[in-house]
């Protein structure tokens, strides 16, 4: 079905709507060499989110092509593409079942200290230590309640446990104290070394570390370049 090897991306002329007659992106197109990081930045509403959406099919492009290692993603099961790639979405959501689990979820076969060593490298393991059942507390409705950035952390947990080939993060637009910023930081670098790393930055911290930064403005690519360039 598939034969991933390299972790390329390449959006070639993508055009997508949501709706008729509104195009949120027009002729979008961009290449993600293997192993860079690229920071997508543009304002609000620009479509960021929504080529990341695209990129794990969520929604099928309407104009154009995205492949993966030269491979049309359209032409691929579901199921493959979503096992080499990770997603760290803006407001992740996590399962009614326990911390462990949430984290685990990535990788079914991995043992409960490999979870806490990616739970570690995210910088979350002190937070879940400190809940009344640790890793056993249950998340979701009627259970714990976790913040924005805290819950970004337990699913950067789980990406760095599955340690997919592309990984896609759309960084939470909520506030963060500048230390919880700093360590996000860091276990971002962690989780993005030796990955091709697709990243919709509102932070210039991240934006800096990138090999490339993409501008979206207006459906397109309005500018692209190393920050010093910008
Ligand atoms: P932000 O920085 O606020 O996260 P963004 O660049 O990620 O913004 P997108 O979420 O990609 O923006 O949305 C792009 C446009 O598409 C917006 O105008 C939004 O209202 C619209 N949109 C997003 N999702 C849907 C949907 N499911 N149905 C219809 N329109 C949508
Ligand atoms: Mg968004």
């Amino acid at each position: 079905d598939l034969s991933f090897t390299e972790g390329r991306v390449d959006f070639q002329n993508v055009c997508f709507s949501y709706t008729a007659g509104k195009e949120i992106l027009s002729e979008v197109s961009f290449t993600v060499m293997p192993g860079q990081t690229v920071a997508l930045v543009g304002p609000s509403g620009s479509g960021k989110s929504t080529i990341v959406r695209l990129l794990f099919r969520f929604y099928d492009v309407q104009g154009g092509c995205i492949l993966i290692d030269g491979q049309d993603i359209s032409k691929v099961r579901q199921n493959s593409l979503r096992s080499y790639i990770g997603v760290v979405p803006q407001d992740t959501v996590l399962f009614n079942d326990n911390i462990r689990e949430n984290i685990r979820y990535g990788r079914i076969s991995a043992s409960d200290q490999e979870v806490e060593e990616a739970a570690v490298a995210a910088d979350i393991h002190h937070k879940i230590l400190s809940l009344p059942d640790g890793y056993a507390t249950e998340v979701g409705e009627r259970g714990l309640k976790l913040s924005g950035g805290e819950k970004q952390r337990v699913a950067i947990a789980r990406t760095i446990l599955k340690s997919p080939r592309i990984i896609l993060l759309d960084e939470a637009t909520s506030a963060l104290d500048s230390q919880t910023e700093r360590n996000i930081q860091a276990s971002l670098a962690k989780v993005c070394a030796n990955h091709t790393t697709l990243v919709v930055a509102h932070r210039l911290s991240t934006i800096i570390c990138s090999n490339q930064i993409l501008v979206l403005q207006d459906g397109q690519i309005a500018e692209r370049g190393r920050h010093e360039e910008l």
